[in-house]
């Protein structure tokens, strides 16, 4: 059955193991609705990045059903992979630059790939950059840049190519707590403009004062609700 037109991520019974492993991920049931943004939290171990690796198609539900953006990711052919990750932008916590690219190269290189031309890449480049305020940068290597500038190069990548949905796995992770918020922030902004986004994070304390849904995930489930104080406490100890 597909779902609802406005859901643009429905999880249905989903169990996730990995090859030779036991279930990371069992009897998972949500939806994202188109426009949304979500915080996913848990303890380190939980499956947060596993969740975000189904939904980009990194891996595939050993049961139940995900359905993204109309598409059942269990009949997704190994061969329209890359057209299907078109329409999702991944932010990861340790950016993933090319470091001896410019930052313009950097944001470029998912149009260069996709085989854009030269005066689109160039416009869409500078837009996307101009949107995460790097637009004096364009000529930087990224390691002349803070590490909330790289981040923010990061997410120029992720959304030079327009995507519905962006993933985002720690993309604070690395970050002091000023920086954190205003990348943060810029996630915030992207979805004021219709973007999807979807965040696993440990940032409890700055996502606490955000107005958004946090889905905690535990033992592999999801619990559709703020986290508790313990459970919090056993996340900042690395529990398992
Ligand atoms: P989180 O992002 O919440 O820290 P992960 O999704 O990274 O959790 O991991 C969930 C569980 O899956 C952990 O027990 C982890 O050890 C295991 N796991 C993660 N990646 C792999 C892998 N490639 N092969 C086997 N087990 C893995």
């Amino acid at each position: 059955m597909s779902p609802p037109a406005s859901d643009i991520v429905r999880f249905d019974q989903l169990a996730y193991r990995y090859p030779g492993g036991q279930d990371v991920l069992s009897g998972v049931n949500f939806s994202i609705a188109q426009g949304e943004m979500v915080y996913v939290t848990g303890p380190s171990g939980a499956g947060k990045s596993t969740l975000l690796r189904l939904i980009a198609a990194l891996c595939r539900p050993t049961r139940g059903q995900l359905v993204v953006m109309g598409q059942n990711l269990s009949a997704l052919k190994n061969r329209h992979i890359p057209a299907y990750r078109q329409h999702i932008g991944l932010v990861f916590q340790n950016f993933n630059l090319l470091y001896d690219r410019t930052v313009f190269d950097n944001v470029a290189l998912p149009l260069v790939i996709r085989g854009y031309a030269y005066a689109d890449i160039g416009r869409r480049t500078r837009a996307a950059l101009d949107a995460v305020g790097l637009l004096n940068r364009e000529k930087s290597l990224p390691l002349t840049l803070s590490g909330g500038e790289q981040q923010r190069v990061g997410i120029a990548r992720a959304i030079v190519t327009k995507p519905a949905l962006i993933l985002a796995d720690e993309p604070t992770g690395n970050l002091d707590p000023e920086m954190a918020l205003e990348v943060m922030r810029g996630f915030q902004r992207f979805n004021e403009a219709g973007v999807t986004v979807m965040i696993a994070t440990h940032a409890i304390d700055l996502i606490e004062a955000l107005p958004h849904r946090i889905i905690h995930l535990e033992h592999g489930q999801i619990t559709d609700k703020r986290p508790t104080a313990a459970s919090q406490l056993g996340d900042r100890h690395g529990a398992r």
